[in-house]
């Protein structure tokens, strides 16, 4: 895990020539890339924390920012779940096994796991979202001593677009382990579970909460946040222990651009994960 003993970034303003070493196709339209650094030295030191992102080039195309997925007590490679919705991300869908892409990273602030030992854990997604939430949530599982209860509500918006639906059944099968799944409209009547959107699962946790214990990590669409945080609030849940992870158009990741500005913060600096208290005032610009 990353800290500032062992801190390694990989290069903050030259990409690193990385290898796609394996490539899993999670949906029509979102696959998981595992992608190691050419460079063996930068490789076995590539350290970050859960919910940090990298800068992922696609030479002579583009750049884009994507969260890591993968937990960083699994060394020796890492993984991105990358969803194709334009002009870079269609480009690495293309690509293949062998492949070199530019890693520039990992950047930015992540969510407090560590920070949060022997706290209740929620985790709230939605979509892509997953993806950041996962890094987290995988830490806190392998080292499920170090935590109390531990809540995952995942809305995704149907079943064909729901991501790692075996992971989420092993999930399910764990008693240690409270998670609960929707899909916001299942128009094929092909999925068992809850249909509706994320929020519809607060019901199933709203009895295991105690909102002075636990801390929340969220990530999924803007427009989701504001109906998550009514939930949480009722829940009585602080400010200050709601974290989320803010996807904002960005460029360099290192705050000199300001394409990702929000207030007075910078989403690539001192995001993308904020504390509620942090961003209340700003969520409106969201
Ligand atoms: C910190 C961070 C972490 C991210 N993590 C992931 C991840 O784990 N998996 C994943 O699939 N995506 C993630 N994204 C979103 C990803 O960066 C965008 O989907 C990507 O930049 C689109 O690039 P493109 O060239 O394919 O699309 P473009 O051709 O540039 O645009 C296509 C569409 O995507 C929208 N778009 C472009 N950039 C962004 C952006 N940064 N955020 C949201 N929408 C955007 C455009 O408005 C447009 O509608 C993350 C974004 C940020 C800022």
């Amino acid at each position: 895990m990353r800290n500032a003993a062992i801190a390694h970034n990989v290069g903050v303003c030259t990409p690193n020539n990385a290898k796609i070493i394996k490539i899993t196709e999670l949906t029509h339209n979102t696959k998981l890339f595992e992608i190691q650094l050419e460079d063996e030295h930068s490789n076995n030191f590539f350290d970050y924390s859960p919910g940090q992102f990298v800068l992922i080039t696609v030479f002579g195309v583009g750049e884009i920012p994507i969260g890591l997925t993968s937990t960083p007590i699994k060394r020796g490679s890492f993984e991105l779940g990358i969803r194709k919705v334009g002009n870079v991300t269609n480009k690495i869908h293309q690509m293949n096994v062998g492949d070199i892409v530019g890693i520039r990273g990992p950047f930015g602030k992540g969510f407090p796991i560590e920070e949060n030992k022997h706290k209740d854990l929620l985790y709230v997604c939605g979509g892509t979202g997953y993806f950041p939430i996962r890094s987290t949530f995988l830490y806190a599982i392998a080292r499920r001593e170090d935590y109390g209860k531990i809540m995952f509500l995942y809305g995704d918006r149907c079943p064909t677009d729901v991501l790692f639906p075996d992971e989420n059944d092993d999930y399910k099968k764990r008693e240690d382990i409270l998670f609960h799944q929707s899909v916001d409209r299942d128009d094929d009547k092909c999925w068992e579970g809850n249909v509706g959107v994320v929020t519809t699962l607060f019901p199933n946790i709203a009895k295991e909460i105690d909102p002075v214990n636990t801390v929340v990590f969220v990530a999924g669409p803007a427009i989701m946040y504001r109906y998550v945080i009514i939930e949480l609030e009722k829940l009585g849940i602080k400010n200050e222990n709601i974290y989320l992870s803010l996807e904002r158009k960005m460029k360099c990741g290192i705050g000199k651009c300001c394409h990702c500005g929000i207030g007075d913060k910078f989403a690539c600096l001192d995001g993308p994960v904020f504390s509620l208290d942090q961003i209340r005032g700003l969520l409106e610009a969201l």
